[in-house]
C-alpha cells in the first residue's frame, strides 16, 4: 500500500522521535481483583512531539505496521523493549522487587527475523531474568500466518519469556486458537465486558472463557476495566488480573515508581 502525505509526515515524526529519544513508555498496572494487589504491568508506547504533546500509538503504530519493510515497526518495538529492560534495571537499582512487564509486539515480527534472539540478548545484557518480561501479540495475528505465529510463540516461551494473547475475543477463530497454541496469558478484550455487566449472555460467555483458560493453565487478564461494577463482576468470576482506567490512566515511569512504592512493595 502506498504512503499518503499524512503517512509520510507520521513516519518523519517517528524517525525524528527515535533519533532524539522522544519515544516514551508508559506503564499500566495489573491488579489481583480480590485484594487490589499490584502484580504486573503493561508497557504502552507514546511519542512526545517537539511541542511536548503526547501522541498515542493509534496515531503512528498502524503507519509503521503497513510499511512494506517490516524493519520500521520492528526497530520501534525493540526500542520500547530495551526501554522496559532499562526500567526494570532502574527498579532494581532502587532495591524494589521486580514485577513482570509485558510489551506489545507487532504481528510484523512473524516474518523470518529471529525476534526471540533480540529479546534474550537484550534481557541478558541487562541481567533481567526472563520471567519478568513478556510479549503481547494480538489474536488477529493468527489471521496472517497461524503456523508462523505458533512457531514464534513457542520460540519465545522456550526462552522463558511470557506470552500473552492480546485483544482475545475480537479475532476470527478464538477457540481454535486456544487448541493450537499454548500461551501464558489471555487478555480479554474490553469489548467483552459492558458497563452494567447485566446481560446474561455476556455473563455466561465471560465466565466460560475464564473457566476454559484456567483449565488450560493460563492466566486471564481483563482489559479496559473502567468501573467498580465491572471489577466486582470479574472478581466474582475468578478473573486473575484486572487492567483499566478504573485505577487511572497509564503512568509515566516516575509515576509508576511512586505508585508501586506506595503499594508497600519496597
Ligand atoms: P493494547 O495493547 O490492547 O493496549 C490497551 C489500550 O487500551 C491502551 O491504549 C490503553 O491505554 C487503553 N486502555 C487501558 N485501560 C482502558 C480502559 O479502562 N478503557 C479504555 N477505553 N481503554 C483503556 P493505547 O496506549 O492507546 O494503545 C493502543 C494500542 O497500541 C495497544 O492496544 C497496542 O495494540 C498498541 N501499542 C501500544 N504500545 C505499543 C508498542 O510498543 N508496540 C506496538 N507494536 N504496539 C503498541
Ligand atoms: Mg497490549
Ligand atoms: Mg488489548
Amino acid at each position: 500500500m502506498e504512503n499518503s502525505e499524512r503517512d509520510i509526515e507520521v513516519l518523519e515524526m517517528v524517525y525524528k522521535a527515535l533519533e532524539e529519544d522522544r519515544v516514551k513508555v508508559f506503564y499500566q498496572p495489573q491488579f489481583e481483583p480480590k485484594n487490589c494487589t499490584l502484580v504486573s504491568a503493561e508497557a504502552l508506547c507514546r511519542i512526545e512531539n517537539e511541542y511536548h504533546e503526547i501522541i498515542l500509538p493509534g496515531n503512528f503504530i498502524p503507519v509503521l505496521e503497513k510499511q512494506r519493510d517490516p524493519e520500521a515497526i520492528r526497530r520501534f518495538d525493540w526500542v520500547v523493549f530495551t526501554k522496559v529492560c532499562r526500567f526494570l534495571c532502574r527498579l532494581r537499582s532502587y532495591g524494589m522487587k521486580l514485577l513482570p512487564i509485558s510489551v506489545n509486539l507487532s504481528r510484523r515480527h512473524l516474518t523470518s527475523d529471529p525476534s526471540e534472539h533480540y529479546l534474550s540478548t537484550t534481557a541478558n545484557t541487562m541481567k533481567i531474568p526472563h520471567r519478568y518480561l513478556g510479549v503481547e501479540i494480538t489474536e488477529s495475528a493468527a489471521e496472517d500466518d497461524p503456523l508462523e505465529l505458533q512457531r514464534l510463540i513457542y520460540k519465545i516461551r522456550m526462552q522463558g519469556f511470557r506470552v500473552a494473547i492480546d485483544d482475545f475475543g475480537t479475532g476470527q477463530s478464538n477457540f481454535k486458537f486456544l487448541i493450537d497454541n499454548y500461551v501464558d496469558i489471555i487478555k480479554l478484550d474490553k469489548s467483552f465486558i459492558s458497563h452494567n455487566c447485566e446481560d446474561p449472555h455476556e455473563q455466561v460467555v465471560v465466565a466460560g472463557v475464564i473457566h476454559i483458560a484456567k483449565m488450560l493453565g493460563m492466566t486471564v487478564v481483563a482489559e479496559g476495566v473502567e468501573d467498580i461494577r465491572q471489577w466486582n463482576f470479574l472478581r466474582d468470576h475468578n478473573c486473575d488480573l484486572i487492567q483499566g482506567f478504573s485505577m487511572g490512566e497509564p503512568f509515566t515511569e516516575d509515576e509508576f515508581i511512586d505508585f508501586y512504592h506506595g503499594n508497600g512493595d519496597i
